[in-house]
């Protein structure tokens, strides 16, 4: 078996489709040396490894010294160097890379194989000995750190201490002897930790390697997977790259740098990135200095820089991604040494992918496939108005990192966030110096994140833009106290649990609680993907919408009409309330005649508002469905002026109230039944519904009304329901002389219309799934208490998932499927939707295409995803 994987000048033995294997960053590394890009040679030892170190107590597999050596060997041939020789050391990095990326989480260890004799030689072939101890002392210190886990504190300490007796200040001020010291003290560092530093090369290769496998199981680690999804079993662990050395440090001719081949928070084809001049690696990710722009390496080596938008051009290409790259010029020599598709905001993940099939490199197909509901969900969060703006107290700017707008309540320190947001249900703005892996699970709870040290490419934003959070980093104005839980802006004082706002699109912190808008439309490439999202799905979008306004807002994101219409949130308004509760509480016929009639007009103008916001759309409208009982008054005071209204004593209201009410309201009296009691409730909204129809069919605006019947349980009762609606739309019609074509169908929510479709389907022209009650129904969980228990559901595994949020595709699915095909043998072209919560779930819309529902409707800012995900069926 093969367990390393050589890279080197002009071979690898691995590619890109290993990553499994060889973790993302090996089989990145080789695919690069395949391109014929400028790598440093280095070899791979695979994930299997780190799953058979961890099945076996610890242990390697028999064959991986040997496989090491040999590679290690044709390293030293390639490099012309020796591992720890003392003429011509060659120098190794050790990198810990999974299959997927996870930045920051596990440790690199850069100079490996540096000791007391190796440094000399290395002093001898680059005649720079401050580079030397320089590289020695980080290595000690990244060995020391990572391998031995000494405090990292007693470094910087060791650091400071011959820095203060030089009188420096900057890591760059002290020259070789300064360092040499330097190494001196840290070695002494070792020595007062009980811990042995080993000269041995081999030694520190194994430990390292040991390290890095360790830190697969580390907390750090084990929280990003569980915070990504990722299940334990899912991967096979980390590999370990181990990559020649090649030096950022060496002069002013040398620098190290990241850069994106395209901008990650607004997407733009531009080159995006930092440059450090006389830097190694790390410095730039630990925003340790703070970078410069990519423009700096163009004014000191615009041959490098040249070279390296060449290699951007062709990386994009051959990824057909935007990557995101690492790499180091040693003496004006350019080398890669890693290349990922990169993180990215929302935002840009949807202008990119957009672009990219402008530019050809992949297919609308892809681009669609591309943008998540995530992202969508995103870009719909709310944003600050000009006019919040410019009445906002301003206290700072930083470097925009991530975008949108958030408030929250302060929190110095991750705990703290997360505790504040589970358990006292708070919004946080997480306010650090600067962020850390440890910190992931209190930014995952955050509203937002700022950092007053960091640029672009630093930790926070680079976690905030993969998580689609607004981020703000580099504040130099905050001043973060974290033990005294304070911070300092321009003279204020702000203490943890004070609100602050942060704007991610401009950079700008702000005080107090600002408040925020939702975006009432789409535009730019989401709006482009989604057109293309429509030409590929087959499955109509409708909404759920109850208001003019919602049906607005609804076609603003592209719905297709109304799937479902809920008459019965108008009557709660305060000029209706009234007049249904005299409807309901009436005590003879004439007295609720009277009643409907105050309502009819109400309910005319709702519907001519919504048929008219609906453009010639389809507007499925449903009759009152909610039992009475939710209308009646509670307080006293209510039930008086009601009694004195309606002309009737107080006792005899009560105890009408007091006969109405259930036990079992959502099995009791509603839908449907109330139509069947009460045919003039049905018959009233059937003339409010097709009097506003008329009313714009005379205005010349096409309108279709589906008038939906909800509850059903037997074609005997649609038929009676049916024919109320039926005699007093005819007539209506008939009188205002007038074409208009509308249609009665019923909702299917009750598993034994479910089991009886096609008799229903005789008289029914539609069908709506209405999944809601169907689940409660079906799984006999009602949907206002099954809150209690479900928890336990899904902890102990019984259920897979919350069956009102995912629709449950093995039972009720099942009766979905049933229906549609039971309705359809009656009625070929019976048209089918489905108008639950579940219209706007990606998993539920998929199962919706399966079974060829003609369509789902769902509430408008769920549209989009909707729309999205109906295409994503299809590919
Ligand atoms: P991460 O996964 O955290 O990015 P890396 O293994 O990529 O960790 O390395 C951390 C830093 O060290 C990066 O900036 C990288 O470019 C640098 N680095 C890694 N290996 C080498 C090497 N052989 N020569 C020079 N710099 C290196
Ligand atoms: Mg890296
Ligand atoms: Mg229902």
């Amino acid at each position: 078996k093969k367990y390393v994987y050589y890279f080197g000048k002009t071979k690898a033995e691995g590619d890109a489709k290993m990553k499994n294997l060889l973790g993302g960053k090996g089989a990145n590394l080789a695919e690069m040396v395949r391109l014929g890009f400028p790598v440093p040679p280095g070899f791979t030892i695979s994930t299997e490894v780190c799953k058979y170190y961890y099945d076996h107590g610890e242990k390697y597999p028999e064959e991986l010294v040997g496989e090491v050596k040999a590679a290690m060997e044709m390293l030293e041939k390639e490099t012309g160097k020796g591992f720890g020789s003392a003429e011509r050391p060659l120098l190794v990095s050790v990198r810990s890379g999974a299959a997927i990326s996870m930045p920051g989480m596990m440790d690199t260890i850069l100079n490996l194989g540096l000791n007391n004799e190796t440094v000399k030689g290395l002093i001898n072939e680059s005649g720079n000995p401050r580079f030397c101890y320089d590289a020695y002392r980080r290595f000690l210190q990244m060995f020391g750190d990572v391998v031995l886990k000494i405090e990292h504190s007693e470094f910087e300490k060791a650091l400071s201490s011959v820095k203060k007796e030089k009188g420096v200040k900057l890591d760059t001020e002290l020259d070789a002897t300064d360092m040499e010291e330097v190494v001196k003290r840290y070695l002494e560092v070792y020595k007062k930790a009980g811990k042995e530093f080993p000269q041995d090369p081999w030694e520190q290769l194994w430990m390292a390697t040991n390290a890095v496998f360790g830190s697969w199981m580390n907390e750090r680690a084990i929280k990003y997977r569980a915070l990504n999804g990722v299940k334990e079993g899912d991967l096979l662990g980390t590999a370990v790259n181990v990559c020649t050395m090649v030096f950022g440090n060496t002069g002013d001719d040398s620098g190290t740098g990241v850069a994106f081949t395209r901008d990650p928070n607004t997407g733009e084809k531009k080159l995006y990135g930092e440059y450090l001049p006389n830097a190694q690696g790390e410095d730039v990710v630990a925003g340790i200095r703070t970078p410069y722009p990519m423009t700096k390496l163009h004014e000191i080596n615009p041959a490098v820089y040249d070279q390296l938008l060449d290699i951007f051009e062709k990386l994009e290409k051959h990824y057909r991604d935007m990557q995101d790259i690492e790499f180091t010029v040693e003496h004006g020599t350019l080398y890669l040494l890693q290349t990922r598709n990169g993180k990215r905001t929302p935002y840009a993940s949807v202008k990119i992918a957009v672009d990219l099939a402008k530019e050809g490199l992949i297919t609308k197909e892809e681009a669609v496939m591309r943008v998540t509901p995530d992202h969508i969900e995103t870009l719909l969060h709310p944003y600050f108005t000009k006019e919040t703006l410019e009445s906002a107290e301003k206290l700072a700017k930083g470097i925009a990192a991530s975008p949108g707008a958030a408030s929250g309540v302060i929190a110095f320190d991750p705990e703290t966030a997360e505790r504040m947001v589970r358990d006292e249900g708070k919004m946080v703005i997480l306010v650090r110096p600067e962020t850390s892996p440890e910190d992931i699970a209190g930014m995952a709870a955050a509203q937002g994140i700022l950092t007053s040290t960091g640029g672009k490419t630093s930790h926070a934003a680079v976690v905030a833009r993969g998580m689609g959070k607004t981020c703000i980093v580099g504040c130099e104005a905050v001043e973060v106290d974290e033990h005294a839980k304070e911070m300092k802006v321009n003279g204020k004082i702000l203490k943890e649990g004070d609100w602050l706002s942060i704007d991610g699109t401009t950079g700008e912190v702000f005080m107090g609680k600002l408040d925020s808008v939702k975006p009432q439309g789409l535009e730019g490439p989401l709006a482009e993907v989604l057109g293309w999202a429509d030409e590929i799905r087959r499955l109509g979008v409708r909404t759920n919408a109850d208001t003019p306004k919602d049906a607005s807002i609804a076609r603003g994101f592209g719905a297709e009409g109304i799937g479902l219409t809920r008459t019965e949130h108008m009557f709660f308004q305060e000029d209706r309330i009234f007049a249904m509760r005299q409807m309901i509480t009436s005590s003879t016929l004439e007295q609720r005649k009277k009643a409907l009639s105050k309502l009819l007009p109400m309910q005319e103008d709702d519907f001519y508002g919504i048929f008219k916001a609906m453009e010639g759309y389809p507007v499925t409208i449903r009759l009152l469905d909610p039992p009475l009982h939710e209308f009646l008054p509670k307080e006293d005071e209510d039930i008086r002026d009601l009694a004195k209204e309606m002309g009737m004593g107080y006792d005899e209201l009560k105890a009408t109230i007091e006969e109405l009410h259930e036990f079992n309201p959502m099995m009791g009296f509603r839908g449907c039944r109330l139509a069947v009691v009460y045919p003039e409730i049905a018959e009233m909204q059937t003339r409010a519904i097709i009097g506003a129809a008329i009313k714009l069919v005379k205005e010349g605006m096409n309108v279709i009304p589906e008038i939906m019947i909800p509850l059903i349980i037997e074609l005997e009762e649609l038929k009676y329901v049916k024919a109320i609606i039926v005699k007093a739309a005819d007539e209506m019609i008939r009188e205002a002389g007038v074409d208009l074509v509308y249609k009665v169908g019923t909702m299917i929510e009750v598993p034994r219309a479910a089991l009886t479709a096609d008799e229903i389907a005789r008289e029914a022209e539609f069908f709506s799934f209405g999944t809601n009650d169907l689940t409660q129904m079906t799984f006999g969980f009602s949907r206002d208490d099954y809150g209690k228990f479900v928890g336990h559901y899904l902890e102990k595994g019984i259920l897979p998932t919350d069956p009102f949020q995912k629709l449950d595709r093995v039972g009720v699915g099942q009766l979905v499927k049933m229906g549609t095909e039971k309705g359809r043998s009656t009625r070929p072209d019976l048209k089918v939707g489905i108008c639950g919560e579940h219209g706007g779930e990606p998993s539920s819309v998929e199962f919706c295409h399966l079974v060829g529902l003609n369509y789902v409707s769902c509430s408008p800012y769920r549209v989009p995803i909707a729309r999205l995900a109906a295409a994503q069926a299809v590919i």
